[in-house]
């Protein structure tokens, strides 16, 4: 019988949580672990509220220490380790799962506490670890990343010979109400978005397989935060301005998708969410420099997380759909080809079934998916791998299942 520790109990631990305990069959045991212990009992209760057949523990856990990890594995005695807490706790929790003998899944890649690098360098240098121990590291299984690579494993495999352009938009439509407040973790929201933009570009279009963290034969164009823009019309949630970000699951596409020349990720920004971030960025508010307040050491951008809305609370305000897809262009049969793929989901439909709004649901389902295609022997290979290099089908079939379906066009509006 299969046993799953959750660490976590944020927005998207929350969901994720609500969909194994829909899933019994396949998580008939987990314990969510995590800081706050009140969370996880929280999270336990509603859970048990709505009648599930998984049994549930709780513990509570310093993620930041990595004895601490071991300590809870080995009392819980799990054989896979769902980390749903923050980006900087990924290496102690693969350390953790190393040292007894679990595999791993995270939504989020490796960022040191101190600076704002989105690489996925420090986590792919564990690859033969993983290898020599037999055991499976999933990386970056929400929606994007996650969902993202998936689609972009399926179009390889179905639609297309050679992809050459990808481009993903992340468009949320949803309104909360609040003039500013961030969808998921405050802190690694602002320093994802504050960061410059960057989209890879490969050399001489020439690019073939690279070798697992030999880096990528193509290069990186940067652009200042923001300053890319486009305004595109989204299926079911109308017109909305883009920006050119970076975005983690570039640097792997850029690996695995071999001939691709191009590859963006564009996410949607209200005006006021905007005037807002320049702001708090004019004050000093976002910087990730400690300084000295009243006697102690504080990160301004941690203080400002704490002042900010909790995302998990912002599900029953929050209305409206989020959009995600991908636009793909390359070779099919020798000629052009074009398709664009993408899933709608409306905030309060995803509060009504398990009281969190969209965002953390995107999150948090693919995170049970990637879960559960571990317990079902389908993504089961010794080493550490991101999402693309997977068997996409198994895991696009339960999108449709699990509340994330997915829709096509065959004639889809390019981006210059
Ligand atoms: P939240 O801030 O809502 O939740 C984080 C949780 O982790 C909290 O319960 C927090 O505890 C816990 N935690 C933090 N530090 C520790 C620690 N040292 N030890 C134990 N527990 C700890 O974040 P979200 O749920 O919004 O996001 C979770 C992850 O998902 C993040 O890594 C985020 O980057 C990622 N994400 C990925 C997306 C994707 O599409 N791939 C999209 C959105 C998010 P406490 O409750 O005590 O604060």
């Amino acid at each position: 019988m299969s046993k799953t520790l959750i660490i976590g109990a944020g927005g998207v631990a929350a969901v994720a949580i609500h969909k194994c305990c829909m899933n019994s069959d396949v998580f008939p045991d987990i314990c969510i672990a995590s800081r706050t212990v009140a969370k996880c009992e929280a999270i336990k209760k509603e859970a048990l509220a709505k009648g599930t057949k998984t049994k549930i523990s709780t513990a509570s856990v310093n993620a930041d220490d990595v004895n601490d990890v071991i300590r809870v594995i080995n009392e819980y005695k799990p054989d896979f380790v769902m980390h749903l807490a923050l980006p900087y706790q990924d290496l102690i929790i693969m350390d953790a799962c190393l040292a007894t003998g679990v595999s791993y899944l995270d939504t989020a890649n490796y960022e040191p506490l101190d600076s704002a690098k989105f690489e996925y360098h420090w986590q792919w240098a564990y690859h033969d670890k993983f290898k020599n121990a037999g055991l499976t590291a999933i990386l970056g299984c929400g929606f994007d990343p996650g969902v993202t690579q998936v689609w972009s494993a399926y179009a390889l495999k179905h639609h297309f010979d050679e992809i050459h352009y990808i481009d993903i938009m992340d468009c949320n439509g949803g309104d909360h109400g609040y003039p500013f407040a961030t969808n998921f973790s405050p802190e690694i929201n602002i320093r994802e978005v504050s960061a410059n933009g960057r989209y890879w570009e490969a050399d001489g279009y020439s690019n073939k397989k690279g070798e697992k963290g030999n880096g990528t034969p193509g290069k990186w164009i940067e652009t200042k935060p923001m300053e890319v823009k486009y305004t595109r019309n989204f299926a079911e949630v109308g017109e909305k301005d883009m920006y050119l970000m970076y975005h983690e699951e570039l640097e792997s596409l850029a690996k695995n998708i071999p001939n691709l020349k191009r590859a963006r990720f564009f996410m949607t920004f209200g005006q006021s969410y905007l005037t807002h971030l320049k702001c708090l960025e004019n004050v000093g508010m976002t910087s990730i420099e400690p300084i000295e307040f009243n006697g102690q050491q504080i990160v301004p951008l941690q203080f400002l997380s704490k002042v900010l809305p909790d995302p998990a609370s912002l599900g029953p305000r929050t209305k409206g759909k989020t959009h995600i897809g991908i636009l793909f262009q390359g070779i099919k049969d020798g000629k052009p080809k074009k398709y664009y793929i993408y899933n709608t989901c409306d905030h309060q439909e995803c509060y009504k079934e398990v009281g969190s709004q969209a965002i953390s649901y995107t999150t948090g389902v693919p995170a049970m998916i990637g879960a559960m295609m571990y317990h079902k022997g389908l993504w089961k290979k010794p080493g550490v791998f991101n999402c693309e290099e997977f068997d996409p089908d198994p895991f696009m079939e339960q999108l449709n299942k699990q509340g994330l379906p997915w829709k096509e066009d065959f004639n889809p509006e390019l981006i210059d």
